[in-house]
């Protein structure tokens, strides 16, 4: 029996365009506002235009920003229950008008009714839900942070709508005001709903909407009046928004691509998996972010998965969004449609093999058919290119060692599924796939309890839950802090050393991978007491001696394994091992610095030790209650490897303060240690050596800061970098760290006070040592 047509009717959308003579300004300020100059928005599955909307240019932005920045004092001073009322009113209106916001959505997009009725839609209200939950929450349980101020946000076409819940939700329920730039093929839902959120009492100038192009985005990028940009799209630009950002102090969170593996064990349920398959890949065309793009499948399935695959692929349905029995809708615009063309004809010429099933498409519109790439080898471009279409290339494995290793073979780190009926396999994989999300016998699961973001290429900072929540906050210690009194010491320069003293009988080493090792250029640096005596010398640390550390740390990957127990009783070792050489610690410190608190610094360093021995395992992740039958496990992982750029104030406790959250949560380190009070971190090595701290897990290297950072920050194995020196090290640290997009933690130059637990010890920092991942389980028959 064939499906007959259903069409939906879209005449509630024509009537609402109608009213706006299908023209549309920006909505700035609670209204719409005229732009000078317009673009079109079309119907990828027609190619007829849809609207004429407004192409945002500087001064649009300008103004959107000070409106933006007019209403931010006030929505935030409302507190947390009068905005949980206002995000509450958000989702009862986008309830009341789903039907009106699917239809919109659907033709703007092309992508099936059935989807945005039945997932876009329910989960943009569910994010507004869950918001203004937390809202109403936050002065009990966020009362350590504060609203950032004003939000850019920027984001694509694919999901319209719910990128925009995804992002203003948690934004406007922590008391930021948002300016919001829409994907130029998409900006309609978000223009309806600025709209009937000002119907439904949003103040003025809280969530503005600026349509336009890229350009219009880069202009809010680098806006001076925006605190944080939030961005999801294409790494390429995801990099270029990084860069641009880089030392403005402006916060940011990235969402970008992916190339998601698709695992199936040959103990899989394979009918279910071949069902997940069809939503991983031709779920919104293929259109998606976290998109099951590379299946793998186990050798001796592998032939019957296929064929049972390729079987399901002919009861596809593709044709017009609006028609409720559609399985696929039309690709974004032709231009999109040329690019998975391109891409499949590559695949081929590399040696793969093509099905593509005995559908009709609709004769015209924007429109590619499921399509399946056999043969594929691991470096071909359509193994390692996110193609962003219907498009999925197979792969096979024997081992599941082979399975992680080619899973993990991307630059990309977004999502994975994993298919096994054998729940102790699948939970063994899941912690061993570089990624942020993993969908056991699933794909595709989204909620607002449940945060979403990449490990690696695919970018940082979590979207849904707890741990998104805190990308819309600035720890209120922080907030105060101010430039630092010296930024900038250059000892050489400065001070004289005063030869006439005793040639030194020793010049500390480099610790690498456990030893102490001569510098690679064998050359040393003086360090000068404040009144210019040379108190001792140091090695001075090469390109090729931080180059050594990272391969000692990348290879001490034991430690990111080891129990949360084992990296405690380490921590306090080293406590008990500096606590017995306290006075020895508190005499170096007060001949480098000269101050008169040297003995409570050691104390301080010792307590912090201490504390991160305690948090070692207390610092757990959390199970989060989606709702449906299952979980989602969010766990903490460490970064991997991470470079850490001591400050000069506190030369011990800084130090302690920066690693020890890090090795706490299964990081390995490659530290330089202050530049101009080296000594206190060269005689830690005692301490390291007497602790049991394994070999690789911390390295240090001393010399000079700017060059040190720089080489950290360019490595391409290195994971994650903090730098608290001056503002002009935390802007190279963020602007030279965009090949792998590190996750870096800068000061900007401003004074951390290191004996104020509230701004240097606990959660405020564990947070940054690790990423959530989370492990969504679903259960039940
Ligand atoms: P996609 O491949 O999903 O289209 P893009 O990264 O090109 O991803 O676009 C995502 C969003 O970023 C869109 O809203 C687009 O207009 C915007 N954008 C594109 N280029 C820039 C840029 N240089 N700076 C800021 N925003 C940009």
């Amino acid at each position: 029996m064939d499906y007959g047509p259903a069409p939906e009717s879209d005449a509630e959308v024509r009537a609402w365009l109608a009213t706006h003579k299908s023209s549309f300004g920006h909505f700035i300020g609670g209204s719409f506002v005229t732009g000078a100059k317009q673009i079109d928005t079309n119907e990828p599955a027609t190619g007829k235009l849809l609207a004429r909307i407004a192409d945002g240019s500087k001064k649009d932005i300008d103004t959107a920003v000070s409106a933006a920045r007019k209403a931010q004092g006030s929505w935030e001073k409302l507190g947390g229950h009068g905005r949980a009322r206002h995000l509450y009113a958000l989702a009862r209106m986008l309830q009341r008008h789903a039907r009106l916001f699917a239809v919109l959505e659907s033709l703007d997009n092309g992508k099936p009714i059935r989807e945005t009725r039945d997932l876009d839609v329910p989960l943009a209200v569910r994010h507004f839900y869950h918001h203004a939950g937390w809202a109403q929450l936050q002065d009990s349980e966020l009362s350590a942070y504060k609203a950032i101020g004003v939000v850019g946000q920027i984001i694509p076409w694919n999901f319209p709508l719910l990128m925009l819940a995804w992002k203003v939700a948690p934004a406007l329920a922590a008391g930021n005001t948002v300016v919001l730039k829409p994907a130029e093929f998409t900006p309609l839902t978000a223009l309806l709903f600025a709209e009937l959120a000002h119907k439904a009492g949003l103040p003025p100038g809280v969530l503005n909407v600026v349509t336009g192009e890229g350009a219009t985005g880069a202009s809010l990028v680098e806006h001076a009046g925006v605190d944080k940009i939030a961005f999801t799209g294409s790494t390429e630009v995801g990099r270029l928004i990084r860069k641009a950002t880089a030392g403005t102090g402006k916060s940011l969170t990235l969402e970008l691509g992916g190339k998601s593996p698709f695992i199936v064990f040959d103990d899989a349920d394979l009918d279910g998996a071949v069902e997940g398959v069809v939503d991983a890949i031709w779920f919104n065309q293929g259109q998606v972010c976290c998109a099951g793009s590379r299946l793998l499948v186990q050798e001796g399935v592998a032939a019957d998965f296929i064929k049972r695959l390729k079987r399901r692929m002919g009861k596809l349905r593709v044709g017009h969004p609006l028609d409720k029995a559609i399985d696929m809708g039309a690709i974004i615009d032709p231009i999109q449609l040329k690019r998975i063309g391109m891409l499949v004809d590559k695949g081929v010429a590399e040696g793969a093999e093509k099905f593509q099933p005995e559908i009709t498409l609709p004769a015209t519109g924007c429109f590619f058919p499921p399509t399946l790439l056999t043969n594929v080898e691991t470096s071909s471009t359509v193994a390692t290119e996110e193609i962003f279409g219907p498009v999925l290339v197979s792969m096979t494995f024997r081992t599941p060692d082979e399975a992680v290793m080619l899973a993990n073979n991307s630059r990309y780190g977004l999502s994975a599924s994993v298919w096994s009926e054998t729940i102790g396999l699948a939970l063994d994989i899941a912690p061993k796939l570089q990624c942020g999300v993993v969908w056991v016998n699933a794909t595709n699961l989204f909620d607002a309890a449940v945060g979403f973001g990449g490990y690696r290429e695919s970018g940082f900072g979590r979207e849904g839950g707890r741990e998104g929540i805190y990308e819309y906050l600035k720890l209120k210690a922080w907030a105060a802090r101010k430039p630092k009194a010296v930024q900038r010491v250059a000892a050489e320069a400065e001070v004289k050393p005063n030869f006439d003293e005793p040639a030194l009988d020793r010049t500390a080493k480099l610790f690498i991978g456990g030893k102490q090792a001569r510098p690679d250029g064998n050359y040393s640096r003086a360090v000068l007491s404040p009144s210019g005596k040379i108190v001792g010398e140091v090695g001075e640390g090469n390109r090729k001696d931080i180059r050594n550390a990272v391969a000692a740390a990348r290879a001490a990957e034991g430690w990111s394994k080891a129990t949360a127990h084992n990296r405690a009783q380490i921590l306090y070792y080293m406590a008990e091992n500096l606590s017995a050489r306290a006075d020895e610690f508190a005499s170096r410190i007060k001949a480098m610095t000269g101050t008169s608190k040297a003995k409570s610094e050691v104390e301080a360093a010792i307590q912090r030790l201490f504390s991160y021995g305690a948090w070692a395992d207390k610092y757990d992740g959390a199970v989060h209650a989606p709702p449906l039958r299952g979980v989602a496990l969010a766990m903490h992982e460490p970064l991997g490897v991470v470079g850490v750029i001591c400050p000069d104030e506190a030369p011990l406790l800084g130090f302690i303060s920066l690693i020890s959250p890090l090795i706490a949560m299964g990081n390995r380190v490659v530290v330089v240690p202050s530049e101009r009070h080296p000594l206190a971190a060269t005689d830690f090595y005692q301490v390291l050596e007497t602790s049991d701290v394994p070999a690789g897990v911390i390295n240090i290297v001393t010399g000079g800061r700017d060059t040190l950072l720089k080489t950290l920050a360019e490595h391409d194995d290195v994971d994650g970098l903090w730098v608290f020196g001056s503002k002009e090290n935390s802007a190279s640290a963020e602007k030279l760290s965009t090949g792998n997009l590190k996750r870096t933690l800068v000061d900007h130059g401003l004074a951390t006070d290191w004996y104020d637990t509230a701004s240097s010890e606990g959660p405020v920092l564990l947070r940054h040592a690790v990423q959530v991942k989370n492990i969504w389980i679903p259960y039940g028959e």
